[in-house]
């Protein structure tokens, strides 16, 4: 055959025939739970009902709950569709509570003398809503605030007024103005610690001691021995950027006793990296930090604190592992190693045990957010072809089929008498040959179509009987991700998960009802930005697709990112311009139910134009003189352009987001 005489189809192609299998039977809420593995990352707070719908327990394991889809509909009546970002205030106050239980554990069975508190490093997630939340829920505990720059600082000292009790950690680069403020916050009673990460922020601090009168607590942070752990190990070490070699410690102490201020050094401060995956890693930097104290101590510095800085780690994945989205001990063995190493150095060396402090962050913060979005479509090989496949009998009688098409037609029926392997490796030989003949011009784009749609077909069969079989064969493994389908979901990664696409961090997801159906396809979910780097790829399970419901026309499907509330809001940018998510925060209410604590609306389109300098008060003119130009010239009427410009108005000032009409 020759380019120019292509073969017809000899017989009819069918198209986007939705392949379903019938296994809807025997699957339940809690086959659900297994498969999602709800228990290993959710810590109590996330279960399913019995009517296969996601529950938040915000309680951890206790009885209330919030039917999340409820939720979601919920918002939906107000206006606020997906993406949703819910924040379930009752998780945090829990995750607070747990943090300060697992110390006091702790300190009891170490028969330790001093007491715990935490310092929330507002980095983690700096919203308004979020850090009053956790001043005002720290409060029954004394926890304290941790900022690392001068505009944190600006924020805590006006949010922290008639609380002298509780600590302010300043840690970052300071310069006059950041010194300036902790001193006057210091004035105005605020208990309030500025950290010395190198010397010149010590002669800051003496000179606005002196300018303000006050006599402030000094901490130090040491750049330890140790290395640190976890992705972020960098983060201590002796190459770490923050904090004082302790040649420079022993000048800070002779210059702050050159000032009769000694006394004033009252922190002693590391912080041994995030998200510190091996437990193991922790022990050194611990011992090392109470060494130094014990020095500092014995040189005459009344230190009353031990901070130990974040790391404290979040298991994303659950698989209780040391890789980088897991830990492999849990929040109480992380607290018994702190009070423990702390208290025996301090026996061993006779000084007093000292009030420890966590910059615990990422294990606070995290399990209170949930992303909620909404899947817009899908594709993929499983919805393009017919299942079974409509081939006539007499196939062999049309002359024209080109050997690769008879091939792939033979490797699809043979899929019946076993032999699976050897079917899929002749389909994918024969796939690879029909694809070489269309760009040499031998096969036409209708016969490349069957081609596509006959080795799907043979792979679908093929891996449906592999389920049957006790293993998969290695050569099989292929087929999840060339039959995965590709989901289309209302966010953007860049702004709601962007530690996902940085660092390919793991966030459990989920759909958050259907989960008494059994889900019969496996995907990827891309999101709505024009970036092929915008798709999550990689699940709790470690494989690169996740299981879903098949979605069904006229009726949403909404699938949830869990653990989300440490970092990725003050990590998110504007890729494409889609802006911030609405954000809801939701309460157990004392009466039952649940209720709107605050809702803050997402970004529309003018406010994320006027993030790079468009006005819209100057775009809109623009476009109305363009109207009146197509007036004029007979293109459109007056009545078109008054409709285009209100409609303009209204987009402006709607979601970034895809909404429904
Ligand atoms: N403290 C300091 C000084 C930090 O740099 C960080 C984060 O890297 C934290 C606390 C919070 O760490 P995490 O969220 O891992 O607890």
């Amino acid at each position: 055959m020759k380019p120019g005489a292509l073969p017809v189809l000899p017989f009819p192609v069918y198209l986007l025939d939705v392949n379903e299998p019938s296994q809807a039977e025997s699957w339940s809420p809690a086959h659900s739970a297994d498969l999602y593995r709800i228990d290993d990352w959710g810590q109590g707070y996330f279960a399913v009902s019995p009517g296969g719908r996601l529950l938040i327990r915000p309680g951890g394991e206790s009885e209330e709950s919030i039917d999340l889809l409820e939720v979601v509909e919920g918002l939906r009546e107000r206006d606020l569709s997906p993406p949703l970002l819910i924040r379930f205030s009752d998780i945090l106050a829990h995750r607070l509570g747990t943090l300060r239980e697992a110390f006091a554990g702790a300190i009891v069975e170490n028969e330790y003398q001093g007491r715990y508190v935490a310092a929330y490093p507002i980095k983690v997630n700096q919203q308004r809503p979020v850090v009053e939340e956790v001043f005002r829920y720290g409060s029954a505990y004394d926890f304290g605030l941790e900022v690392g720059s001068k505009p944190e600082l600006l924020a805590v000292m006006a949010l922290t007024g008639g609380a002298s009790d509780r600590l302010i950690v300043c840690n970052g680069f300071k310069d006059d103005g950041y010194i300036e403020a902790a001193m006057l916050a210091a004035k105005l009673g605020r208990k309030i610690v500025p950290i010395v990460e190198d010397l010149g922020e010590l002669h800051l601090i003496l000179k606005h001691a002196r300018k303000h009168d006050v006599r402030p607590a000094i901490g130090v942070r040491v750049k330890l021995a140790s290395q640190g752990a976890g992705r972020w190990k960098g983060s201590a070490g002796e190459k770490s950027k923050f904090g004082l070699f302790v040649s420079e410690i022993l000048q800070m102490v002779e210059l702050l006793s050159a000032h009769d201020m000694l006394d004033c050094m009252q922190l002693v401060h590391c912080h041994p990296g995030s998200q510190i995956h091996d437990i193991d890693r922790l022990k050194d930097a611990i011992s090392e930090l109470g060494h130094v104290y014990a020095e500092l101590v014995r040189l005459g510095a009344p230190i009353e604190y031990v901070d130990v800085g974040g790391g404290l780690g979040v298991d994303y994945d659950g698989s209780r592992t040391s890789s980088d989205s897991s830990m492999n001990y849990t929040l109480e063995e992380y607290a018994r190693e702190v009070v423990y190493r702390l208290g025996s150095v301090c026996d061993d060396r006779g000084v007093p045990h000292p009030t420890i402090v966590s910059e615990s962050g990422r294990a606070i913060s995290a399990f209170q957010s949930v992303l909620v979005f909404n899947v817009l479509g899908s594709s993929g090989p499983r919805t393009t072809y017919p299942d079974p496949f409509p081939i006539p009998g007499d196939f062999a009688g049309a002359g024209d089929v080109p050997q690769p098409i008879r091939d792939l037609i033979v490797a699809y029926e043979a899929v019946d008498y076993g032999r699976l392997v050897e079917c899929y490796h002749d389909a994918t030989r024969a796939r690879e040959e029909a694809l070489n003949l269309f760009n040499l011009g031998y096969l036409s784009l209708e016969l490349r179509g069957l081609a596509e749609q006959l080795f799907w077909g043979t792979c679908a069969r093929v891996q449906d009987r592999a389920g049957e079989l006790e293993e998969l064969p290695e050569e099989l493994e292929p087929l999840e991700d060339i039959l995965s389908e590709t989901y289309f979901c209302n966010f953007s990664v860049f702004q709601s998960l962007p530690d996902a696409w940085a660092i390919d961090q793991v966030f459990p997801i989920m759909p958050i009802h259907r989960l008494n159906e059994r889900p019969t396809h496996r995907a990827v979910l891309a999101d709505v930005t024009c970036d092929s780097d915008g798709q999550i790829s990689r699940f709790v399970d470690g494989r690169n697709t996740i299981d879903v419901h098949q979605i069904a026309p006229d009726s949403e499907y909404y699938m949830a990112a869990f653990l989300v509330g440490a970092y990725q809001e003050a990590l998110g940018d504007l890729h494409n311009l889609f802006g911030d998510t609405h954000v809801v925060h939701v309460r157990l209410h004392e009466e039952g139910g649940w209720w709107i604590d605050e809702t803050v609306e997402g970004d529309t389109a003018r406010e994320v134009l006027g993030y790079l300098q468009y006005d819209a008060e100057r775009l809109q003119p623009l476009l109305a003189r363009d109207c009146e130009v197509a007036v004029r010239e007979g293109r459109m009427t007056v009545a078109e352009t008054r409709m285009l410009l209100r409609f303009y108005q209204a987009e402006l000032n709607g979601y970034t987001y895809l909404e429904a009409d």
